[in-house]
């Protein structure tokens, strides 16, 4: 049942396949939790199978890459950039979370039409939506959702019927295990042989890779995966993005107010866009480490590119061009520039834009080229070919590639 979908081709072996997003895992998260000997299935997994690490698509945005692991392709071809676009036509700042804004098919919806039982578990239900675009006839899941989202065509009444405990609040370790135990409970019950499942980075948004909420958070983690390869199924495990500390040794966060600095410098009129900004802010205040800039017409692109470029903390500023050749972005849902910043820095609007009261404890984020490297594992070894290619430009959305064509023993 081979099938192509945006111009890559795709033969998944006769196995179960689960392919897992850890939200917001940097691969130190891994290593520490390695080294305390916190993950032995984790760790057994990438000693029989394959570990190493992949590029994820620019922004480092959750939406942003979950799309592209399931479309396997950039931004570009997705168009989703971010949580937001400006609309220029209309002036209005829109929100990219249904799935209108997918530009094209998904790995999932081309699986699920070839006859694969599809299983997609999310913690966010936005996500889901977009993840489950053009799939009619897969099991879709959220955690958010778990109690509500009606599963009786599927043989049970809900998530929370399935997975046999009540669904978790979405700010907590548990909406993640949650997604794993979901996932477990679709395998072990015969539901479903393709998964998708998704977690999300409240965990690493709250916690560097070597503190105990972290560890603690990976070593319950590693019994969920170990009871999905159990059920015999092929995984595959990546990340949307890294996660890096954003603040000043005081713990304050360590912001660019980039929409300030150039108001000051040029007058009113230039439009900073923060992407990241979302409805669930208590994460990291709508502060990441990329920016999309509208430059209004009667101002010179190139003056101002060369003034952001001179600012402290910003690592890269690209005009549209540019960026759409080099970070693989939609030319129409980007400004006349981007910037991107350095590992400890965000880039804000203006301080009236963000309220820095609902971060909870000191701003760690993502968003830049800081957090681009992701692991990737594999349960079963890679064919020569493909462990050749897994040395090049390895990217996450090649995930689903890695498992459905890529290991041995078809
Ligand atoms: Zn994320």
């Amino acid at each position: 049942m081979a099938f192509v979908v945006n111009d890559r081709s795709y033969d998944p072996p006769d196995r179960k396949l689960v392919v897992i997003c850890l939200d917001g895992s940097a691969d130190e998260y891994l290593d520490a939790a390695f080294d305390r000997g916190r993950m032995p299935r984790l760790r057994e997994i990438a000693a029989t199978g394959y570990r190493g690490l992949a590029r994820c698509a620019m922004p480092s945005f959750t939406n942003v890459n979950n799309t592209a692991i399931v479309s396997g392709a950039p931004p570009a071809v997705t168009g989703i950039s971010g949580n937001y676009f400006l609309d220029t036509t209309t002036g209005q700042e829109v929100m990219m979370n249904d799935a209108s804004f997918l530009r094209c098919p998904t790995i999932l919806a081309a699986a699920g039409g070839e006859g694969s039982r599809v299983g997609i578990v999310t913690a966010k239900d936005k996500l889901r939506e977009i993840l489950s675009s053009g799939l009619t006839n897969g099991i879709t899941v959220s955690v958010e959702k778990a109690a509500e989202l009606d599963m009786s065509a599927h043989g049970f009444e809900t998530a929370q019927t399935l997975v046999g405990e009540p669904g978790p609040s979405i700010y907590s370790a548990d909406a993640s295990l949650y997604v794993l135990k979901t996932g477990a409970a679709l395998l072990e019950r015969n539901l479903a042989d393709f998964l998708y499942l998704s977690t999300t980075d409240y965990i690493q948004h709250s916690f560097s890779h070597d503190e105990a909420g972290a560890l603690e958070f990976y070593t319950a983690i590693d019994k969920w995966i170990g009871r999905l390869v159990d059920t015999g199924a092929d995984v595959a495990l990546t990340a949307d993005h890294g996660m890096n500390a954003k603040h000043l040794p005081d713990g304050s966060p360590n912001i660019i107010y980039l929409e300030t600095e150039l108001t000051a410098a040029f007058g009113k009129g230039i439009n900073v866009l923060l992407p990241i900004t979302d409805p669930y802010v208590v994460h990291h205040g709508a502060l990441g480490s990329f920016a999309t800039i509208h430059v209004p017409s009667g101002l010179d692109v190139t003056t101002v590119k060369d003034r952001i470029a001179g600012i402290d903390g910003v690592t890269e500023v690209h005009d549209r061009e540019t960026a759409v050749r080099l970070l693989e972005l939609p030319g129409d849902r980007i400004g006349e520039l981007v910037a991107l910043s350095g590992r400890d820095v965000v880039i804000g609007k203006t301080p009236e834009h963000h309220d820095l009261t609902v971060l909870e404890g000191a701003l760690r984020s993502h968003g830049g080229r800081y957090e681009e490297m992701v692991p990737m594992i594999l349960s079963r070894r890679l064919s020569p070919d493909y462990k050749a290619k897994a040395m090049g430009d390895l990217r996450n959305f090649d995930v689903f590639d890695l498992i459905c064509n890529g290991t041995e023993g078809k």
